[in-house]
């Protein structure tokens, strides 16, 4: 985004007006974080925000300042389409493709008011009248701070902004150990928690919290549905409806799960298919040079950075692993 963007958008913001934020299906710490740390900074420039996700999201992000007045694809429809309806501007944050944005990809697509992109997915469509898109950011919660800093606005980040930033830092950087954590991931960081971020306490909601059934699951996860590819460097983890339902599933139980999997001493990818109605969820992490989103993008009509990816595929849970082992064998060289 060029200086000269900045400015313009700079203008459109000092006047009141009607903005939403959106983000991507099935919301992770990064989307919400970013969303939310937009939404406290447009509110204090006095304009009316809306935060709308394509779905549910995780309870361990429920306590994040703003959260009650998130609205839900599935939950709030009508007042959804009243917000684009209504809206002057619209932010698409963390998601590089209105495909992302799930239910919400028409309103999105036609939405004839201002459109900003903030992202860090490689490969991003050309789909916003503003496009801030740095691969090398560690999260979208990283490029909020860039952003509001270069509208002249750091004054603004308030204990609010701060706490949603720093969430969208620790949970997009795995608490800082991907390949993407920077000393400027580390630096924002440091300054959100001078800003009131209370970081203990956000370790504690987001790490902490876990219900009985999701900890059962994971060891069951882990000790009967664990498979080693050994010969390949994969390691794999499927879960059927079944499995979840025992485990009274809640979205977000499943988060992390498949970095255990890549934690294996030599595993270079590890996958997590997860069973739903018809179709099968993919969850790629890799380590070094292995490709998880062209795997992710090629094969299972997904993407997603380097090191983690993700996808889709309709069909049983038994064509997924078959079509799996099928695939991966044409990716030796990046593996071993
Ligand atoms: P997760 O495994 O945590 O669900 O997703 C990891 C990363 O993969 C996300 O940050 C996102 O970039 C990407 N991703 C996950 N699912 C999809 C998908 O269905 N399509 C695309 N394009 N990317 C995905
Ligand atoms: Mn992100």
């Amino acid at each position: 985004m060029t200086k000269k963007e900045i400015s313009r958008i700079k203008e459109q913001l000092d006047s009141p007006k009607k903005i939403i934020i959106t983000t991507h299906q099935l919301p992770d710490g990064d989307a919400m974080g970013s969303s939310l740390a937009f939404y406290h900074y447009l509110l204090q420039k006095g304009h009316k925000a809306t935060v709308i996700s394509p779905s549910n999201y995780p309870n361990f992000l429920k306590w994040l300042p703003g959260n009650d007045n998130v609205l839900n694809y599935y939950l709030d429809k009508d007042l959804i389409i009243k917000r684009f309806d209504e809206a002057d501007m619209m932010f698409c944050l963390d998601y590089n493709t209105p495909d992302r944005a799930k239910g919400l990809k028409e309103l999105v697509t036609s939405f004839d008011g201002i459109k900003i992109v903030i992202d860090h997915h490689p490969d991003p469509d050309d789909f916003g009248d503003y496009m801030l898109s740095v691969v090398s950011s560690s999260s979208t919660a990283e490029l909020i701070f860039e952003f509001i800093t270069s509208l002249g606005d750091r004054g603004l980040i308030n204990k609010d902004v701060a706490a949603c930033i720093y969430t969208g830092i620790l949970t997009d950087t795995g608490s800082f150990s991907y390949g993407s954590t920077s000393a400027n991931a580390h630096y924002i960081a440091g300054e959100m928690i001078k800003a009131g971020a209370d970081n203990l306490m956000i370790q504690d909601h987001i790490f902490q919290s876990n219900t009985e059934d999701r900890i059962r699951l994971l060891g069951y996860a882990i000790s009967e549905k664990l498979k080693v590819v050994k010969d390949l460097n994969v390691a794999y983890i499927m879960l059927s409806i079944e499995d979840l339902e025992k485990f009274n599933f809640q979205q977000g139980d499943t988060e992390g799960l498949v970095n255990h999997a890549l934690s294996i001493n030599k595993v270079s990818l590890a996958v997590l298919m997860t069973e739903k109605t018809g179709s099968v969820k993919f969850s790629f992490r890799s380590s070094g040079k292995c490709p998880a989103n062209l795997i992710a993008k090629e094969h299972f009509n997904g993407g997603g950075h380097r090191n983690a990816a993700g996808g889709e595929r309709s069909g049983t849970l038994q064509d997924a692993e078959t079509q799996f082992l099928a695939i991966i064998l044409n990716y030796k060289d990046k593996l071993t």
